[in-house]
């Protein structure tokens, strides 16, 4: 099984290798990552200039020799890159995130747009990330949780694609649906060295997790695998309309 992995962290972050790391054991594992952090650019994609494959070396003492690759571009482009130049894949993993992509954190997130791409490809795919709020996540603790989830996923059908987010000590593990709160969207000005006007926009969750959502099984220490799909119609909106046809 040859298994893509990117992330939207960048080439150099530990998460990505441990991602590969728990992938090892699967098939063959290449890597083509965003040369720098690409985090909160969503499923963006380079059409403006051609993009590069560079060879790259990526050092963990633990690890077999790791094919690597890092792009100037974002997530999705390095599915579109790695699947094209391997002549194809058979599973693309994202990750893993530092930080948590739940809720509506998955419409802005590149890890979970490259698991996306990958799907869009027809490919299953996955997208791992792991929340900061209780400080760098233990990477190493992870692997097993990491090869746990993976190995279920790979019994289901196919293709899949699966948002995956891993609390510190996990309980277990339990399938959610995405949180859908809405969130405050604050916008907060602030004045940079040289006193010039400048704006944070902080898109903070509001209110309590709902019960079964990502958001709130990570709350309770449990790995949450949210499955996604690409169909965005508002099917009930839809259904409810008179008739189809305005004029
Ligand atoms: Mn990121």
């Amino acid at each position: 099984m040859r298994i893509l992995i990117t992330n939207d962290d960048g080439i150099l972050s530990p998460g990505l290798l441990a991602l590969a790391r728990a992938a090892l054991d699967l098939g063959e594992v290449r890597v083509v990552a965003p040369e720098w952090e690409t985090s909160a650019q969503g499923h963006a994609v380079t059409l403006g200039r051609p993009l590069r494959l560079k060879p790259t070396r990526l050092f963990d003492l633990d690890l077999p020799y790791l094919e690597a690759y890092r792009v100037e571009g974002t997530p999705a482009d390095c599915v579109a890159l790695g699947v094209y130049d391997w002549g194809g894949a058979d599973l693309v993993l994202s990750g893993v995130n530092l930080g948590s992509n739940l809720g509506h954190e998955i419409w802005h997130s590149g890890t979970v747009a490259a698991a996306k791409q990958g799907y869009l490809f027809g490919l299953p795919a996955a997208a791992f990330s792991a929340p900061l709020e209780a400080g760098e996540p233990d990477l190493k603790a992870l692997i097993p949780w990491i090869r746990k989830v993976l190995h279920h996923l790979l019994e289901g059908p196919r293709p899949f694609l699966v948002n995956v987010n891993l609390p510190p000590k996990p309980k277990g593990i339990l399938w959610t649906r995405q949180s859908v709160r809405r969130y405050g969207g604050e916008v907060v000005p602030t004045l940079d060295p040289l006193g010039r006007e400048g704006y944070w926009f902080v898109p903070k969750p509001q209110g309590e997790a709902e019960e079964g959502t990502d958001r709130w099984a990570v709350a309770q220490g449990f790995i949450s695998l949210t499955p996604l799909r690409l169909d965005l119609t508002d099917g009930d909106w839809l259904s409810g309309l008179a008739r189809p046809s305005i004029a």
